[in-house]
């Protein structure tokens, strides 16, 4: 699981280990971003959160969650969840779903930190492809390691690139401003409930990011 600030590489990391190791991956963002390119009812429900970076309903989401952790397969071995849950609610929802349907599971809660300027600059700078199904993630900053290989184009499915409605200054303002405030209520409920919590520093590249997060989860060997 992890918690982590808009910008901070929770899903560049997630999309790592997916690649790496097959990891399943459920981006709740880009589960919003597929219904509303959809059409679907919740998609035209959810469409105004989204562009203003306010959260989507706590039972929506977790609707949307068990509905994808249903989707499964029967064995799949790890599963990344990057965005979910948010606020204590959604916690506690998640808690309620695990128990009810999954026999067994280990949880693991990641925590990246990272300065808010580092944030605004990354996402200012952030671009992905417009391809609902596809969703990789850019940047255009001088130097960036994720830039495109061509100007605006993705790498992978060569559709274009677009910067997402939530990316803009003032809704940037209002993600952090939001995930500062559920944070770490969500962080001591797990605390309370006797997991542990290890934190990654967010403000490292990719791939020290990744090698921490080996070294957290002691998954060294794999
Ligand atoms: P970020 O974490 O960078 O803000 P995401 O792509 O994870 O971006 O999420 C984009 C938007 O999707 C959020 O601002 C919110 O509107 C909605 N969303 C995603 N996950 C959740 C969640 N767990 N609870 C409520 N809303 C969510």
């Amino acid at each position: 699981m992890f918690i982590g600030p808009p910008g901070s590489g929770k899903g560049s990391l997630a999309r790592l280990c997916q690649e790496k190791w097959g990891w399943e991956n459920l981006s709740t963002g880009d589960l919003c971003r597929q219904h509303i390119a959809d059409k679907t009812e919740i998609g035209k429900h959810i469409d105004f959160a989204l562009k203003s970076g306010i959260l989507v309903s706590d039972e929506l989401i977790t609707d949307m969650v068990a509905k994808w952790l249903a989707s499964l397969a029967d064995d799949v071995n790890a599963t990344i969840m990057d965005g979910y849950p948010r606020t204590v609610e959604q916690a506690r929802l998640f808690n309620e779903l695990i128990r009810n349907n999954i026999r067994s599971l280990t949880l693991k809660i990641v925590k990246f930190f990272i300065n808010d300027k580092v944030i605004i600059n990354r996402l200012s700078h952030r671009y992905i492809c417009e391809n609902t199904s596809c969703q990789t993630v850019y940047s255009t900053a001088k130097d960036s390691p994720f830039a495109p290989r061509v100007v605006m184009m993705c790498d992978k499915c060569s559709s274009h690139l677009i910067q997402r409605k939530d990316d803009q200054p003032h809704a940037i303002k209002e993600r952090l401003k939001i995930y500062h405030e559920h944070a770490k209520d969500l962080i001591d409920f797990y605390l309370n409930n006797g997991y542990s919590v290890v934190e990654i520093n967010g403000e490292k590249t990719l791939q020290q990011v990744f090698e921490e997060f080996k070294k957290v989860m002691c998954l060294n060997g794999v």
